[in-house]
């Protein structure tokens, strides 16, 4: 028997499941394949475990300073269990999950467990663990996500050396660490693992961490990093390692190397572009991985989709949201407007965290913009000093207008405490295509953090309050 559907979505990351919610709340009929556990890598080797053990992190230094706020635990020192974390992250998790497989099971959406190959005629194999299933559908979703990537030479071992999938589930904390590559991932982990008192060793080939970040917020987490023991080392590649006896050297830059017991490989996520068949279709997958689609997320093959980590746009799980639910108004004939990369929100929960939403003053500037900008210190805030939180800065790049004032804003720029949860306002005046005058007129809740967003906006209309 044929099983049909209007939609089927192979793949059950963010990306997908928001396909496929998003899609049966119209009123489709919706399928979804998926051959490990709905909820992808965001909800079980990704932001919601990275987040959790970060959490963790956070309450050991909250510990630690405790005396500074007069609260005292005596002659203890906080000790971190990870056993009790990693528990509280998998109680974390399967609440999630369970609440995921409530909601495509309250919208009627069909999950099939196996592994989909895509052939010709819309026509996806299922093979599950009771067999083969043949589903067709009107329309495909092709939503596989990614899997970590790693280096010519270091093969991973889950001991030695692990990617983000291992080190979620680390039950130990080693002693030295070498952290290769200083992207999203490489940050979070090398702050994770100070905090829980590693010694840290940040490896990154270019000239800055978290490259594409506004190198006045990338400067100020690195000096950040730098006052908590994290040795950086920029514009360093990595060439190899030598393991012995249960710990091993990484080699990079020029002749420098540095012994420890666990390497952590941050390089960047390989799309799984070629893990669904595709055999006799039109879709094309690029010498990268990546499945190629159009500005509407359009394969080569008509009425099939690709989205989310499996695409080359940016690899977070809101952007994988956001592009489920266009392609179903795609599929609809909404005429959603396309999504448009350089404007997505990114958040980094490093400590101090980092938020930002736009266009860099670099990219600005390159984009052939002329720029005000205006940046704001945490150290000023009262709510920072409040909270003994005060590395980090708020900065805002608007577009010089015909007058020669500051107009509309191009980026917001976070990096300090609660930054990921400051961001939205900055999101939405970017997105809005806000002017720094529109923006400047609206009140901000005093004491806050986010009160240095409307203080730096403020500064750039020439009349700044407290800078
Ligand atoms: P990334 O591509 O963002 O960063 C990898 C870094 O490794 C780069 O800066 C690169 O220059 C460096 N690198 C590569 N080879 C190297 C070598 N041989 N020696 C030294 N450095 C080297 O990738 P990531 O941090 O692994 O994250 C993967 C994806 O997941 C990214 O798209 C990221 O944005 C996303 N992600 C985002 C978040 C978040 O936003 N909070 C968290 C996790 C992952």
């Amino acid at each position: 028997m044929t099983l049909r559907h209007d939609l089927l979505v192979v793949g059950g990351g963010p990306a997908g499941y928001a396909a496929a919610l998003y899609g049966a709340a119209t009123g489709l009929d919706v399928g979804l394949v998926e051959e490990g556990r709905i909820g992808g890598t965001c909800l079980h080797l990704g932001c919601i475990p990275a987040k959790e053990l970060l959490e963790t992190a956070s309450v050991l230094r909250t510990v630690r300073d405790a005396s500074q706020f007069g609260v005292s635990t005596g002659d203890h020192k906080p000790v971190v269990d990870l056993s009790v974390s990693q528990q509280r992250k998998q109680e974390v998790i399967d609440s999630l999950a369970g609440g995921l497989s409530s909601l495509l099971a309250g919208r009627d959406v069909t999950v099939y467990d196996g592994t989909g190959r895509l052939g010709a005629d819309h026509v996806v194999t299922v093979d599950g663990p009771n067999g083969s299933t043949v589903v067709v559908a009107d329309h495909i979703v092709l939503a596989t996500g990614s899997t970590p990537r790693t280096i010519p030479g270091f093969e991973v071992d889950g001991t030695l050396v692990v990617t983000s999938d291992e080190l979620l589930s680390l039950l130990e904390v080693p002693d030295r660490v070498a952290v290769i590559g200083a992207g999203a991932i490489g940050c979070e982990f090398a702050s994770m693992l100070a905090d829980y008192g590693s010694t840290i060793t940040l490896l990154e080939a270019l000239p800055e961490i978290l490259p594409g970040c506004d190198t006045d917020v990338a400067g100020a987490l690195q000096r950040s990093f730098h006052r908590r023991q994290i040795s950086v080392h920029t514009g360093v590649v990595v060439h190899g390692h030598d393991p012995a006896g249960g710990v091993t050297t990484v080699r990079f830059g020029n002749d420098e190397a540095v012994e420890v017991d666990l390497v952590v490989m941050a390089v960047g996520r390989q799309p799984r572009g070629d893990s669904a068949g595709l055999v006799d279709t039109r879709v094309v997958v690029d010498d990268r991985g990546f499945i190629q689609v159009d500005g509407r997320l359009r394969t080569g093959e008509p009425g099939v989709y690709a989205v989310g980590d499996v695409v080359a746009t940016p690899q977070l799980a809101h952007v994988g949201f956001a592009e489920g639910m266009f392609v179903v108004k795609d599929i609809l004939g909404e005429a959603p407007t396309p999504l448009d990369p350089t404007t997505v929100p990114w958040c980094i929960y490093s400590h101090p965290e980092v938020a930002f939403a736009g266009l860099t003053e670099a990219a600005a500037v390159e984009a052939g913009h002329d720029v005000v900008v205006s940046s704001h210190r945490f150290a000023g805030n009262g709510r920072a000093r409040i909270l003994g939180d005060t590395d980090g800065l708020v900065k805002v790049v608007a577009e010089r207008d015909s007058a020669g004032r500051a107009g509309r804003i191009l980026g917001v720029h976070l990096v300090g405490p609660w930054a990921t949860e400051q961001l939205g306002q900055g999101y939405l005046a970017v997105n809005w295509e806000a002017t720094v005058d529109e923006v400047a007129a609206f009140i901000q809740p005093h004491p806050t953090l986010s009160e240095m967003f409307g203080e730096t906006v403020l500064a750039l209309t020439g009349r700044a309050l407290h800078g």
